[in-house]
């Protein structure tokens, strides 16, 4: 599969933002979504906000999607639904999304997307979903005692999540690359069954990296909202000296930067470095033999200090919810538009006209 580490050449220049609410293709189109279980923290922003704000600022035509149905793949309910797809909003626009620019929807609202699925299911196999990687990993820390249908087809529906508004680009965490090869996968496989050669209906769209493609969170595993390790973009300053004080570190006083060999360690002095935009080996360098606590002490502050603005704007939007509730609705009114008009295509694809 392509990863791209930086954005592609298509983004040189930059295109004004659509006037108007449309559903043909403006620019190049990038779509990239969270769950709504909680506060969206760190490991989203180096991992992939940080990157939606980039390429909108380069006139990409940015999807975001809250996929409110995904929750359901590892608990039986969804809890507070509403509160935590508020969380995500705010949390979107404290960054720096720009909902005249995006568009942002919860995609159970959204029918033509989720009658996408159906087509898509017929083109991948058991075996194929059964050894995807990321679904695995999952499973093992999901809070059911057995597999749902839903867990098990959750790259499908993220396919269609994707494909409906024929996305290019994904700007992705780590753990989604297994996700994206079944989108690209079924993608390919569509354009082979029911167009004709040299005029696909699907781009296979790309992953895009960031430098920091999994954080880990402060027990040394990948940071997650529902792992109970995470640093919430939204979280005080006193919450986050707490958290950072409480995470897990090594038996050497000499702080290097040895992803591999020292990933907690690592993971702190990473964090420091993108807070602060310098190099993570300079920064440990400067550590030295001051140890651990030197160390937290130097993320807390290096974190509070990159994140005070945007708990700033984000404390200033949460004053306003009928704003968010007027995004969502317009967000989920285009989605609507262009899925609709995915799926009209795809229904002449497949000859499926009476
Ligand atoms: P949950 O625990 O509920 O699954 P999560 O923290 O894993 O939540 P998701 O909503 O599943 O968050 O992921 C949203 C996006 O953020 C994905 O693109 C994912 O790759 C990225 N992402 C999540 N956690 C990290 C992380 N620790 N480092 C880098 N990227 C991350
Ligand atoms: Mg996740």
């Amino acid at each position: 599969m392509t990863t791209l580490t930086a954005a592609p050449a298509a983004f040189a220049a930059t295109a004004p933002a659509p006037a108007t609410v449309s559903t043909t293709r403006p620019a190049v189109r990038v779509l990239t979504g969270d769950r709504p279980t909680g506060r969206l923290h760190l490991g989203h922003y180096f991992g992939t906000l940080d990157n939606r704000v980039r390429l909108q600022a380069r006139g990409a035509d940015l999807f975001v999607v809250i996929a409110d149905y995904q929750v359901l793949t590892d608990r039986d309910v969804a809890d507070d639904l509403p509160g935590h797809v508020e969380e995500l909003l705010l949390d979107y626009l404290a960054v720096g999304i720009d909902p005249e620019r995006a568009t942002i929807f919860t995609h159970s609202a959204i029918p033509a997307l989720n009658q996408l699925l159906l087509p898509f299911l017929s083109l991948v196999s058991v075996g194929e979903l059964r050894r995807n990687p990321t679904v695995k990993d999952e499973i093992s820390h999901s809070r059911q005692a057995s597999v749902s249908g839903l867990m098990f087809t959750y790259p499908v529906h993220q396919a269609a999540d994707i494909l409906f508004c024929k996305a290019d680009v994904v700007p992705v965490g780590q753990d989604q690359l297994p996700h994206l090869e079944v989108t690209r996968t079924v993608a390919r496989r569509f354009n082979n069954r029911y167009t004709e050669p040299g005029s696909p209906l699907f781009p296979e769209p790309e992953a895009l990296l960031s430098a920091a493609p999994l954080l880990l969170g402060t027990d040394g595993a990948k940071m997650s909202k529902s792992r109970g390790n995470a640093i919430a973009l939204a979280a005080d300053a006193d919450e986050t000296a707490r958290l950072l004080a409480g995470a897990r570190t090594d038996i050497d006083r000499n702080i290097t930067y040895d992803p591999q060999g020292r990933p907690e360690v690592s993971s702190l002095v990473l964090l420091a470095a993108l807070c602060l935009d310098r190099d993570p080996v300079e920064v440990a360098h400067e550590i030295g033999s001051a140890g651990a606590a030197a160390l937290k002490r130097l993320v807390t502050e290096a974190v509070n200090g990159f994140l005070a603005p945007i708990r700033a704007r984000r404390a200033e939007l949460a004053r306003d919810r009928g704003y968010l509730r007027a995004v969502l609705r317009a967000g989920n009114e285009r989605a609507g538009a262009v899925a609709e008009a995915t799926l009209d295509e795809v229904r002449t694809a497949m000859n499926s006209r009476y």
